[in-house]
């Protein structure tokens, strides 16, 4: 029996890596661009190339997704020294308007409602710094619907290592036949939900770090609709 359910946050249940996403980074480019004169393209590309070193060199940490240090390296690109105030200014002016554009998916709120309604568990596990995603849940309205939270700052791996599934099912007190694991990427979502033996559910769209993968992952179940959910687990 379903007692369960974990969520990935970002393009499961919100649209934070569209729009949302272009917002905060043209807001950026403004805060950026207003004390060093650049044009969208270069900033683009600077900030590009900022954003695959740190990945690079945080590979599998919570650290790779760190605006913070992509902002930084850009600034000691351009200017060879870092500038606290800049550094901060631009991350606000990001994060602040990305979080501000932030909605849920269409039908999300009504699954997580009915989801509570029906006495089950809800977890969110992300790739991501807590902090953040401790706002995007705020913003989002859903701090009624969501029980516990797992990033992979807290865990110290990211999905789609086991560890960070099993401190959510700790959290939760459920073993991992008794849940569902619900998310967007094939790499991180379905398969950590399948290395920890957690039937996954993989919620399909046309994202393209899915049709790059280069090994196949089989997703036990596949939705195109957060409320085929609710049919899945049953009553
Ligand atoms: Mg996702």
């Amino acid at each position: 029996m379903t007692k369960g359910v974990i969520f990935d946050l970002d393009s499961t249940l919100c649209d934070s890596e569209g729009k949302a996403h272009d917002f905060g980074l043209q807001a950026m480019y403004e805060s950026y661009s207003k004390e060093f004169p650049i044009e969208k393209d270069s900033f683009d590309l600077l900030f590009k190339e900022a954003r695959s070193e740190i990945k690079r060199e945080h590979k599998g940490m919570a650290a790779s997704h760190e605006r913070l240090f992509y902002i930084q390296r850009m600034i000691e690109k351009t200017h060879n020294t870092v500038i606290p105030e800049l550094i901060i200014r631009h991350y606000l002016a990001y994060w602040d308007t990305l979080i501000n554009h932030l909605e849920l998916l269409p039908n999300t709120k009504e699954v997580l409602i009915e989801l509570k309604k029906r006495g089950l568990k809800v977890c969110i596990v992300s790739n991501l710094t807590s902090f953040v995603q401790l706002r995007k849940i705020v913003k989002l309205g859903i701090t009624t619907e969501v029980d516990y939270l797992v990033t992979s700052q807290e865990a110290g791996v990211e999905k789609p290592h086991p560890a960070i599934f099993l401190m959510a099912l700790n959290k939760m007190e459920l073993s991992p036949h008794e849940v569902f694991m619900v998310g967007d990427s094939l790499a991180t979502d379905v398969e950590g939900a399948n290395a920890a033996k957690i039937p996954s559910v993989w919620l399909k769209t046309d994202r393209d770090d899915n049709r790059e993968m280069l090994k196949e992952v089989y997703p036990q179940h596949t939705i195109h609709n957060i409320l085929e959910l609710l049919s899945l687990i049953g009553n």
